[in-house]
């Protein structure tokens, strides 16, 4: 199959263009699309065979449940029931935006959709690419990250094509995303409501609208996961790069002193190493034989989220065997970004 590439302006997309994209979904043919976090692989929630696609087309296992995208927040009891008042606020917060919020579902969401769980995972996503395909297909849409399972998330329309180029109908190009990371994911069905997943939307913002939320870090459990003595076929590695990654922890200039010391005895063994740092921790390494990507400012996160997944990537194709990062601040946006590096380290050294 070739994949046809629609190239659209991300604020005044091609109507026809959105037209030839919504005949596809309706036809049970995968679409990337953007959204304001990621790139999606859409697909016709409505049909299960198309959703089964997803699947395929991603080397997803079934019991990873997908994340249903409408049109509009209007739409929301057409997929969930007994949506509690809080959902509902957060809704008029949040949505259009990157907040998935986990509700029980109405009885004929596809058991594809949820991994056969009574609940269904929703968000309306604030990209006018996105929402104009929603609008004009009339259906809603799963759509995970358009990636290969496991892999980077895409946060551009290329990235999509070095993982799905000939697996999936089309894609429609917007350029870069603007989060960059993934939607924060609230399951609301119970009392406090549990973060299962740091997004786009911080933990500060969800707090300041609904008090308390559980958020039990998983990463936490990877990090159990990354120690030594256990087998490594155990790893919750996921969002990983091809490259090994190696985190540093703790406070700046420690963590700074063992990675500085790591790489300079690391760059005697010929293994071709890369660093994803912030511009101010960049000049600590300029005398080594690095291969450099920059995050930009530290102290502008919503830059760093955005160039997160584009760094890792670019380090993978520039054959970077080993990458060291540090794990910066975890307000704002920073609480996703950490959560992703944690998730795609297969060392953490604190
Ligand atoms: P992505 O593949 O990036 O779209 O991620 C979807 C995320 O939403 C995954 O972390 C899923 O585990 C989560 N998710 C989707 N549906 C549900 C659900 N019904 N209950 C809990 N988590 C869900
Ligand atoms: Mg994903």
């Amino acid at each position: 199959m070739k994949t046809k590439v629609w190239r659209v302006d991300p604020n005044i997309p091609d109507p026809r263009l959105l037209a030839e994209a919504a005949q596809a979904i309706l036809e049970g043919k995968l679409v990337a699309f953007p959204t304001e976090t990621v790139y999606g692989l859409g697909a016709n929630a409505l049909d299960r065979q198309a959703v089964q696609r997803v699947f395929v087309a991603k080397g997803r296992p079934a019991q990873d449940p997908l994340i249903v995208h409408l049109a509009s927040a209007e739409l929301l009891s057409q997929v969930a029931r007994d949506i509690p008042p809080l959902a509902e606020r957060l809704v008029k917060q949040f949505w259009p935006g990157p907040l998935t919020l986990v509700l029980w579902k109405q009885p004929h969401v596809l058991d594809e959709i949820t991994a056969g769980l009574p609940t269904v995972a929703v968000r309306v996503p604030a990209h006018p690419v996105a929402l104009g395909l929603l609008q004009v297909s009339g259906v809603p849409i799963v759509a995970p990250s358009a990636n290969r399972f496991g892999h980077v998330s895409p946060t551009t329309a290329q990235h999509v094509l070095e993982d799905l180029e000939g697996l999936i109908e089309g894609i429609l190009d917007a350029g870069p995303t603007p989060v960059g990371v993934e939607s924060t994911v609230l399951d609301v069905t119970g009392s406090p409501p549990q973060v299962l997943r740091p997004g786009g939307i911080s933990l500060e913002a969800l707090q300041s609208l609904i008090g308390p939320v559980v958020y039990s870090a998983r990463f936490a459990e990877a990090g159990d996961q990354l120690a030594p003595q256990r087998s490594p076929g155990l790893l919750a590695k996921h969002y990983a790069p091809r490259a090994e990654l190696w985190l540093f922890l703790g406070g700046k200039e420690q963590a700074l002193g063992k990675m500085r010391e790591t790489a300079e005895r690391l760059s005697s063994t010929g293994r071709r190493l890369g660093l994803l740092v912030s511009e101010e921790d960049r000049g600590l390494f300029s005398d080594l034989p690095l291969v450099v990507y920059s995050l930009g400012s530290e102290r502008q996160l919503d830059k760093v989220a955005q160039r997160l997944y584009a760094g890792l990537r670019s380090l993978d194709r520039r054959g970077v065997e080993l990458i060291f990062a540090r794990e910066m601040a975890t307000e704002g946006l920073g609480w996703a970004i950490c959560d992703r590096l944690r998730r795609a380290a297969s060392r953490v050294v604190e």
